[in-house]
């Protein structure tokens, strides 16, 4: 198990949101932040938009 475990609870600027009509697509100099919302899976949900974005750690 600790799948995961080294996952942050927020990331900001690492990722980049999904959804083209999200704020952090148009405005260029947003800051993307991101919590985390299930760790097991690494999926990240957007600040501004709800978008769920995965990461896994390799
Ligand atoms: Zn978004």
């Amino acid at each position: 198990m600790n799948k995961n475990i080294n996952l942050p609870e927020k990331l900001e600027n690492k990722i980049k949101c999904n959804n083209p009509r999200c704020i952090t697509s148009v405005e260029k100099y947003i800051t993307h932040t991101f919590y985390l919302v299930n760790r097991e899976k690494g999926e990240y949900r957007c600040r501004y938009c709800d978008e769920i974005v995965k990461v896994m750690e390799d």
